[in-house]
């Protein structure tokens, strides 16, 4: 055919070069290099055709489109591998004719084709609507930069404008094809509009998909989020359901009730950081504890006093049996405040200036009932702390915060258990108080008992100054010597001693029988238990200077007697004293602690200890040996002087005694005082052990029926002894009859019951010969 070109021919895989288009090719499979270097030996010009499909290596002439692009090979480089890069640049369009299969590469046949254009409106329209949508596509993409924009604008040829904008546009194969085989600029321009259009709408759909799937992303994820926030917030409420409560209780009560400024602060402060908190810790229990104890600590909660002594006396006499003096002292003491108290017009902080009132006795004797009748009495609120035992001073002024597990002292926690700042407080055992490393809670006491300091008592863990001083303050102890002596001068102190066994009878008949009683479910109808049975309890099954022992013993009673109303149906049950052990089990004390039979070297001492009082057995016996005196049965230092003061005495007296001069040197002397366990100190045993020394020595027996008691000096004077009342109750409850006492004691006789004292012989001594001359067994 003639008029044909003869080229060599370049297949492209995926790719369509237009004409104008300057773009780098590799050419990889040995045909193609061929078909290169046989462009560079001739004009440089080659053919490009695209493939139909790109997979072909071989492709035959089928495989390829019919229309091409002419161009020409600008630049060459050679690639490892044989492979070559070349840069062209499309010049024209073509038509394959003929495909001619040569050695090293197939050469074409071409007839070139040339772009027809017929200027028109309607050409003009599409070519300016061809770039708008361009500019459109160019700015919505971003994908090639806006220079390609400025490059567009500049050129007139419509068919190379269109040829432009194709190879930027990202199309397919076939659409750049179909371009490339659209000769006609008219059709080529519509069929890019369309291909714009197209693509535009792609693209606003995409855009459109691309916001909306942000959207959906972006609302996916903020669900997520607050629901993990709600997780959160709800894991909050729900571990500390109670605690958003509990600060919506803690502002509530804050409106309710007034604090003192500091306080008000103190806990707005606490409820603020208990709301910061975050998530659960040991530390919101700790703040919450702290909250509570100062939300419920009266700081301005008080009773209205009203001081009647008419009615205080029957408060006390209702209370209480006996007490005569001790009674008539705590009206005494109420007297004189009330009149203090009016003259300072009635301030309430003048109880603080007021004596302390002190009780001191055996336990059992009704100090802590007393205190309590006092509160009634006065028409206050009743709280109080035992103190016995207590070494560390944060007992008594808490504990800090920052100690783990920190709480108020008892001071502050009885104050807040009775829910007013004006009680009478009873400090229970203030002579037990011992004091360590730990810090003096003695000086904590006195702290909290002064007046001049008890209104802003600062306790360590509530950390806020209270207000003590309008309390009323009352202690008890067993032993005055036990009382801290700064704390002693402050107090007025009312002794309570033992009962006697007719007193414990009416307490027991009047008081303890009823309300053991009542406790038990029973009416008075249900138990006849008459005067002879509570005498047998009194006398075989209890041993103390109260009655607190005495009640329990009742009190068991009762529970047997309900038992057998419940099981046995019976209306009424006895209690007979000879059917005593059936309720009670075998007596504990039918033996007294007296040897009944009078023997040589025991004689019956009386000793004072904080029980009240007791008989005190004293054993000596001589034995061979080296003049050792052998002291047993856990003797004090003060005891032990005193039993060698004694033993000095019998020496200076030992010609009276008809004992050998030597007695001493050639026997020891053994001194043992049974009750081994119980420590025993003081000096009133000294004419016993001395007595019991010489009855040894001199084998003489002494009466059973006497018990002594008396410190001793070395010249054998008998010096006064204290705790006398309580001696001689004991003694006579053990069945003594004679009583040999210092002189200088006779004074303190009167304290004792008159029917007890009816019942004794007292022998009042100056020395140890007076003694020794009422002890002896008349043969
Ligand atoms: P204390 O405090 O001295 O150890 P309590 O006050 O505890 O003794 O008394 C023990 C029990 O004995 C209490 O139930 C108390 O009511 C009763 N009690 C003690 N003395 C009397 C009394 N004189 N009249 C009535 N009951 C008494």
């Amino acid at each position: 055919m003639k008029g044909l070109e003869k080229i060599p021919m370049l297949p492209l895989r995926g790719m369509v070069v237009f004409p104008s288009m300057i773009i780098h090719l590799d050419a990889g499979r040995a045909r193609s290099v061929g078909a290169v270097e046989q462009a560079m030996l001739l004009d440089r010009r080659i053919l490009l055709v695209a493939q139909k499909n790109a997979e072909i290596e071989e492709p035959t002439p089928g495989d390829l489109f019919s229309v091409g692009t002419i161009a020409e090979v600008r630049q060459l480089f050679k690639l490892p591998g044989g492979a070559l890069r070349v840069l062209v640049e499309g010049t024209c369009r073509a038509q394959v004719r003929q495909v001619n299969a040569l050695e090293k590469y197939d050469e074409v046949e071409i007839l070139p084709l040339h772009d027809q254009v017929t200027p028109s409106l309607e050409m003009e329209a599409l070519t300016r609507g061809v770039v708008h949508r361009f500019e459109e596509w160019v700015k919505a993409t971003r994908k090639i930069p806006a220079e390609a924009l400025v490059s567009v604008a500049i050129i007139d040829d419509s068919g190379r404008l269109a040829d432009l904008i194709a190879s930027h546009l990202n199309l397919t194969v076939e659409d750049r094809q179909k371009l490339l085989e659209l000769i006609d600029v008219g059709d080529r321009m519509r069929k890019l509009y369309a291909i714009l259009v197209h693509e535009l709408e792609v693209l606003a759909i995409e855009h459109k998909l691309g916001t909306e799937v942000h959207k959906q992303m972006e609302k996916l994820q903020r669900d997520y989020y607050l629901r993990e926030k709600i997780k959160v917030i709800q894991k909050e409420l729900g571990d500390q359901d109670g605690r958003q409560a509990a600060v919506e209780e803690y502002k509530k009560k804050l409106e309710e009730k007034k604090y003192p400024e500091a306080v008000q602060k103190t806990i707005e402060k606490e409820i603020h950081r208990l709301e910061g908190m975050s998530g659960y810790s040991a530390e919101t229990a700790v703040i919450r504890t702290y909250i509570d104890c100062l939300i419920e600590l009266p700081w301005n909660e008080a009773t209205e006093d009203s001081i009647d002594i008419k009615k205080a006396a029957q408060v006390l006499e209702h209370d209480h049996y006996g007490l005569k003096k001790v009674k008539e002292r705590i009206l005494d003491y109420l007297a004189v405040h009330k009149l203090v108290m009016e003259k300072s017009s009635g301030k309430e902080d003048e109880w603080g200036k007021a004596p302390i009132l002190c009780l001191v006795g055996p336990p059992g004797v009704g100090k802590t009932s007393l205190a309590s009748s006092v509160a009634r009495a006065v028409g206050r609120k009743f709280t109080r702390a035992s103190l016995g035992g207590i070494r560390d001073e944060a007992e008594i002024r808490g504990h800090r915060r920052t100690y783990v597990a920190a709480m108020a002292g008892r001071i502050m926690e009885g104050i807040r258990r009775c829910g007013v700042k004006n009680p009478v407080f009873l400090l229970d055992e203030i002579d037990k108080l011992s004091h360590d490393y730990q810090g003096d809670p003695a000086s904590a006491l006195l702290e909290v008992l002064d007046p001049a300091q008890n209104c802003t008592f600062t306790d360590h863990y509530v950390d806020l100054p209270f207000d003590l001083s309008s309390v009323f303050w009352i202690v008890t102890a067993n032993d005055m010597a036990g009382i801290p002596r700064a704390l002693r001068d402050r107090m007025e102190i009312i002794t309570l001693s033992s009962y006697t066994e007719q007193e414990k009878l009416e307490i027991a008949k009047r008081y303890l029988l009823p309300r053991q009683r009542k406790e038990n479910g029973l009416t008075a109808g249900n138990i006849s238990l008459g005067v002879g049975v509570i005498r047998r309890v009194i006398g075989e099954y209890t041993r103390e200077a109260g009655v607190r022992e005495l009640e329990r013993k009742l009190g068991e009673i009762c529970r047997k007697v309900a038992r057998r109303i419940v099981e046995d149906g019976a209306e009424r049950v006895s209690v007979a004293a000879k059917s005593l052990e059936d309720f009670l089990g075998r007596p504990k004390f039918i033996h007294s602690k007296a040897e009944k039979e009078p023997q040589v070297g025991v004689v019956t001492g009386m000793a004072w200890t904080e029980l009240g009082g007791d008989i005190l057995p004293t054993e000596v016996t001589i034995l061979k040996g080296k003049g050792t005196l052998i002291l047993t049965g856990q003797l004090g230092d003060v005891m032990k002087e005193s039993a060698q003061a004694g033993l000095s005495y019998i020496r200076s007296r030992s010609k009276r005694f008809k004992l050998p001069k030597d007695f001493y040197e050639k026997n020891d002397i053994h001194i043992h005082l049974p009750e081994g366990a119980v420590p025993k100190d003081g000096p009133s045993a000294g004419i016993t052990m001395a007595t019991a020394m010489v009855s040894a020595l001199t084998n003489r027996k002494v009466r059973s029926d006497v018990a002594m008691t008396g410190e001793i000096t070395l010249r054998g004077r008998v010096l006064p002894i204290g705790g006398l009342k309580e001696k001689v109750l004991a003694a006579h409850r053990e069945g003594m009859r004679t009583i040999i006492l210092p002189k200088d004691n006779m004074r303190d006789i009167e304290e004792i019951p008159k029917a007890i004292r009816d019942q004794l012989e007292f022998v009042p001594v100056t020395s140890m010969d007076e003694v020794l001359d009422h002890v002896w067994v008349t043969p």
